[in-house]
């Protein structure tokens, strides 16, 4: 089955330019080639897409699909809630992700261990609308860190079930045994929480979580099985710490100092800065009913995070699109690319951080977020020219996974 896309002009991630009157060749699932307009081939499908650029399909490297959106109220109220529930509810985000144009995305943890690995299975199954997925499994945290069950009092501390604290540990040697569980049971990559976070109460962003030898003990087994470390870090000491053990990624990296800016872009560490989120809590939280510890979290880190990414993209330090939705609806994701063009990208480079750049980080460069010949036929078209209008990229209208096409005419 030959299927021809012939769109108003196509975006080059690879060159880094538009490219006018060609068509892209789809066959079996795959890109067969780009080509003239007028070589399609005899009885090939032929979707026009006039007025529009073509672009391979987006990639979100920060999304947590499973799970009710975040209300700030903190994460005790977990334990009122099956894993069932969690796990529909991300069905639905899967396939508001998809419809948004994010066929690819990196998932970076569930508090019910390994919904996310079933989610993945009944997407490539074909069960289940939604993006490929790489997925982190359960969170690596300290007991009562920012990826535990916090805000319980301490006489009702074990009620809490064990899927939902499968990930907590304390010291190197759990720290191990933990990772090693974790990716024996389906994940694709390692999701260290080595600071508090805004949502999570009782917990500080700017406090280091876990010991540079826990950190180091993870990445040790991740690399041992050709996985690589996702380090949710906002304060610079743990993001110092993260970098040195060799995660491959600073999820965040809100309070960076000079130092920890040098350290990554020597090391060629990716900043995966979700800088929308923060201004979703700041207009909505209030309204929400957000905990009143969430918000003056969220208010302390919010411009010191924008500063510190600005900051790493006038260091050159490598930059991968991650929008944290769950914490805020996820057919909102695209909203994040005016933000990372406001705060210092230009509007190529932030469809790079969402394409090619994002594809480096997940070590799928040689299958997506470019339109090449072999790639996945993963495909969207935004009416305009996103390179001119970054905004474009809030409402796609087209968008084919896997030579499908989900969205669209
Ligand atoms: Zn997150």
């Amino acid at each position: 089955m030959t299927t021809v896309l012939v769109p108003e002009r196509i975006l080059d991630t690879r060159h880094r330019q538009i490219v006018n009157g060609k068509a892209v060749v789809v066959e079996d699932g795959r890109i067969k080639g780009v080509a003239a307009r007028a070589d399609a081939p005899d009885g090939a499908a032929v979707i026009d897409l006039p007025d529009h650029t073509l672009l391979p399909g987006l990639i979100d490297c920060h999304t947590h699909l499973i799970g009710q959106i975040d209300n700030g109220q903190g994460y005790a109220q977990l334990v009122t809630r099956s894993a069932a529930q969690e796990v529909l509810e991300g069905v639905r985000h899967a396939a508001e992700m998809l419809d948004c144009g994010f066929t690819t995305v990196r998932d970076v943890g569930t508090f019910r261990a390994f919904a996310d690995v079933a989610l993945r299975e009944a997407i490539d199954t074909g069960w289940v609308k939604g993006p490929r997925m790489q997925c982190a499994g359960a969170y690596v945290t300290s007991p009562g860190g920012a990826g535990d069950i916090t805000g319980l009092a301490v006489d009702t501390d074990q009620i809490v079930p064990p899927d939902l604290r499968f990930g907590v540990v304390s010291g190197v040697d759990q720290t191990r045994a933990t990772v090693r569980q974790i990716l024996g049971r389906g994940a694709n990559l390692i999701k260290v929480i080595a600071t508090g976070a805004p949502q999570t109460l009782g917990t500080n962003p700017a406090s280091p979580e876990l010991t540079a030898d826990e950190i180091r003990a993870a990445v040790e087994i991740a690399t041992e099985h050709g996985v690589h470390v996702a380090a949710h870090a906002h304060g610079a000491d743990s993001v110092k710490r993260a970098v040195r053990a060799g995660a491959r990624s600073i999820e965040h990296g809100s309070l960076l100092d000079n130092e920890a800016i040098d350290l990554m872009s020597q090391a060629g560490t990716y900043l995966v800065a979700d800088l929308y989120n923060a201004e979703w809590i700041a207009s909505e939280g209030s309204k929400l009913g957000y905990a009143p510890e969430v918000l003056k979290k969220n208010e302390l880190v919010a411009d010191a995070q924008r500063e510190s990414f600005s900051r790493c993209v006038a260091a050159g330090v490598r930059i991968a699109f991650g929008s944290d939705c769950g914490m805020f609806p996820h057919r909102y994701a695209g909203r994040q690319f005016a933000h990372y063009v406001k705060n210092g990208l230009s509007p190529t480079q932030a469809i790079l951080s969402a394409t090619l750049w994002a594809a480096e980080l997940m070590g799928w460069e040689d299958r997506i977020g470019s339109i090449e010949p072999g790639f996945y036929a993963d495909l969207v078209a935004v009416h305009g020219d996103p390179t001119e209008d970054i905004a474009v990229l809030e409402s796609v209208d087209f968008v084919m996974k896997g030579g499908k096409v989900v969205k669209g005419r």
